[in-house]
């Protein structure tokens, strides 16, 4: 036996400590290794046990993390052809830790660091959970979040530990890390100790406990609140789905779904092993599938390239910052402000009048007064934090800072005399940034002395609470610039992607066309209502004409303008499917701007509540005039049934809005704005709320996966079904993307690009 991931020492008292820590990872995963040596060291333990020389164990590791969790890289690869192998694997290795938690010992996991996914279920199947107070420890089921469940065992233990409805709405659907308090709290493990005195608090539990056993076999034991048929349970579970659905909001992802019938199903039966089968079931069913694909895809590689600096000039040393300038304290220089401050950073906070200088401050103390209140942060913290933060008026306070961001109003003309202003206060190697939404960096940096230092830091509103921060390189920004910046975005804690300089850069200008299809549909005569059921079974966070309000018909209008005005000018044919018209008529006729003004598309309450789409757009706009198939069904559908699922969906206006922003995000690729899948997946996902299902643009092309509901055009055999008519991948893409070219327009035309 190799016993390579797992250090064997047994002491004085016949306690073994197995210590895992994988000899050719930095952390412990779920891989080959793993798969090799537990069953191996849980057997040779076992003889332990059965000769008495092995009183307890204690599982620990030696990683500065407990263990990471499943191997991800393998996982992505998996395709239903392996499907059979990894139902073996996963079985035996639940056998295996079933094996542990029926040894005839007490058995305690010490977790010494972060516990997540399959880590923490290695714990569950041990009979006491003491974690180390550690700083930033994090313990939890994160599975869903890449689109998987819980296949270790996780879903069949934590419902009979905590019962069905906590463990689905606390832990499993939501896939929540915990601090270890909170994990505690939770019921997810049973004490808390110091890093310390982890070892010993194992040992004096183990001899405490000499008959330890899991709930679940001790004779008498029923699942906490009931099982499906207990009829207070019973009562409740037909609310489930809508419950997951409305966590979800109707996108069209199969995990959480597959983890209440994992769970629902499991809690059924007697027996854990039976649970535990079902549970693989579902497991492999998920892992071989595209959705769990594009999830890890972006929220494992993609998400570690962009916060790994994937696109930071290599060779450039690290800055640290200590001092932001930051000019123009409205709603994002007050934001940005706070963030800078949080992350331990000095900030001037600078505007025109003292009064708008400390209201931005004030946006900072709001903040820092809501987060005492919940017990999020100390008097102390709380009170260093808001007195980095110096509001002012006068230049002069920004001549020791070592980068300074200007957010203020969008004009090009302003900006280029604020920059003049701010260059004759700054220390000569300050990095200049603009948060500009739309102005090119290149135009701006002609109104600086230092063109190759100046650089787009694109925030998102609001910022304290969106991760992503688009880095805009202009035409002479040079990589010293690009590499601080990166460092900055990453001392603040957001997420950076990078991209070079065009009109709306990345985000803006693909979040454009989203918009602009759901009003295009509005101006064809689709109900409103529909459009909205599409947006949300496509997966949007916010559906489109919501959004709409929400970034105001004005600056619709405006940026409208601008891009019509560029378009002509490159000598394209510009063909507005009449959405200029339905703006023209929203802001002249009817006064109806956005939710800031209280009126849009949606009408509003006084607290600014939405209160349903306004009538005008069937009386006035003559919306609904055209029938969509099926529309009955998605609007009052619950989502789980009828998104990508079982029942009908409205997949052509569904795939026009995601088509539109793949589309156009291949162009943004083409013309070198754009430089590498993880910044485009990652902008589109965390910044514009392309739908996390599909792993992002780039990633949703080219691992399309044309769904069951989009008929195949007359005469057409799919490949899968032994036809020629490609339906996954880049060229399934490109076939579907044809097929909406010919029915809604030239605009869905494939670029030469991924005809390649
Ligand atoms: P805002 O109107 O809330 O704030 C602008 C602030 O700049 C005001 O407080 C104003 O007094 C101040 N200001 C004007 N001239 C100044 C000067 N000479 N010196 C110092 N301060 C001056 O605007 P905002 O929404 O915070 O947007 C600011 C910038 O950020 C714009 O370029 C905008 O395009 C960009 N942006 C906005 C958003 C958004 O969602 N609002 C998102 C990303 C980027």
């Amino acid at each position: 036996m190799s016993e390579n991931m797992f250090k064997w020492e047994i002491d004085g008292d016949g306690i073994l400590t197995l210590t895992m820590d994988d000899p050719n990872q930095p952390v412990n995963t779920m891989n080959q290794t793993f798969f090799q040596d537990f069953p191996e060291i849980v057997d040779k333990a076992k003889a332990g046990v059965e000769s008495g020389e092995i009183k307890g164990i204690i599982l620990t590791s030696a990683k500065s993390t407990f263990f990471a969790g499943g191997d991800i890289k393998n996982m992505i690869k998996s395709t239903p052809a392996d499907a059979e192998e990894l139902t073996k694997q996963l079985n035996d290795s639940k056998a295996t830790m079933r094996a542990l938690e029926t040894i005839g010992v007490p058995v305690v996991a010490a977790i010494n660091g972060a516990a997540l996914g399959g880590g923490l279920e290695i714990a569950l199947a041990t009979h006491h959970r003491i974690a180390s107070d550690a700083r930033g420890i994090k313990i939890g089921l994160p599975e869903v979040t890449l689109g998987l469940l819980p296949g270790g065992g996780g879903v069949t233990r934590v419902v009979r530990m905590l019962g069905l409805q906590e463990a689905l709405m606390k832990v499993l659907t939501t896939g929540r890390q915990f601090g270890a308090a909170d994990a505690q709290k939770t019921g997810l493990i049973d004490d808390v100790v110091s890093a310390d005195g982890l070892l010993d608090a194992a040992k004096k539990w183990i001899q405490e406990n000499p008959e330890a056993a899991q709930p679940w076999d001790v004779k008498g034991y029923k699942i906490p609140g009931g099982t499906p048929t207990t009829p207070a349970l019973a009562a409740i579970l037909p609310s489930f789905p809508a419950t997951i659905t409305k966590q979800i909001k109707g996108a069209p992802m199969p995990a959480p779904k597959a983890i209440l019938k994992a769970a629902v199903e499991g809690a059924q039966l007697k027996n854990i092993e039976e649970a535990t089968a079902v549970e693989t079931r579902y497991f492999v069913d998920l892992v071989t599938g595209s959705t769990s694909k594009n999830m890890m895809q972006a929220f494992f590689f993609d998400l570690q390239y962009c916060n790994g600096g994937g696109s930071r000039p290599k060779d450039v040393e690290k800055k640290q910052f200590k001092k932001l300038g930051m000019v123009g304290a409205g709603m994002m220089g007050a934001a940005i402000a706070y963030v800078a401050a949080k992350s331990g950073m000095e900030v001037v906070l600078k505007d025109i009048k003292q009064e708008a200088a400390d209201k931005g401050k004030d946006y900072s103390v709001k903040l820092e007064e809501k987060a005492l209140s919940r017990g999020k942060t100390t008097e102390e913290k709380s009170k260093a934090l808001l007195d980095r933060i110096k509001p002012s008026t006068d230049y002069s306070d920004l001549s020791d800072c070592d980068i300074v961001i200007e957010a203020v109003f969008e004009n090009t003309e302003l900006k280029h005399k604020v920059w003049a202003e701010i260059e004759a206060a700054v220390p000569s190697d300050c990095v200049l940034g603009s948060n500009t939404s739309t102005l090119p960096i290149t135009e701006l940096a002609e109104g600086v002395s230092r063109p190759k230092e100046f650089i787009g830091i694109h925030f998102f509103s609001p910022v304290d609470k969106m991760p992503l921060v688009e880095i805009i390189r202009g035409e002479q920004t040079n990589d010293e610039t690009l590499a601080a910046a990166l460092d900055f975005t990453k001392q603040i804690r957001k997420t950076p992607i990078v991209v070079n300089d065009s009109r709306g850069f990345y985000t803006s200008r693909v979040i454009g066309f989203f918009l602009n299809e759901a009003m295009r549909m509005l101006a064809e005569g689709v109900d409103p209502a529909v459009i909205e059921a599409a947006g949300r079974q496509a997966g949007y966070p916010a559906p489109p004409l919501q959004l709409q309000d929400e970034l105001n018909l004005k600056l619709a209008r405006k940026i409208g303008a601008e891009t019509k005005a560029a378009q002509e000018a490159a000598g394209e044919t510009v063909d507005d499917g009449g959405v200029t018209a339905i703006v023209d008529k929203m802001l002249d006729e009817y006064d109806r701007p956005g939710k800031l003004e209280g009126k849009g598309f949606y009408e509003y309450n006084e607290d600014g509540r939405r209160a349903g789409l306004w009538r005008g757009l069937w009386d006035k706009l003559g919306a609904g005039s055209v029938s969509v198939p099926d529309a009955e069904t998605a609007v009052s559908g619950t989502g789980l049934e009828t998104a990508h699922g079982d029942g009908p969906v409205l997949i052509d206006l569904i795939e026009r809005m995601l088509f539109s922003e793949a589309l156009e995000t291949q162009k943004v690729v083409d013309e070198g704005v754009l430089m590498s899948d993880a910044d485009a997946n990652i902008g589109s996902i965390m910044g514009i709320g392309f739908p996390a299902w599909t792993g992002g643009t780039r990633q949703y092309i080219k691992n399309y996966d044309r769904p069951a509901e989009a008929a195949l055009p007359k005469g057409k055999v799919a490949v899968a079904d032994g036809g020629d008519y490609p339906t996954t991948g880049i060229e399934g893409f490109v076939a579907r993307a044809e097929e909406l070219a010919a029915k809604y327009g030239e605009r869905f035309n494939p670029p030469a690009s991924l005809k390649n």
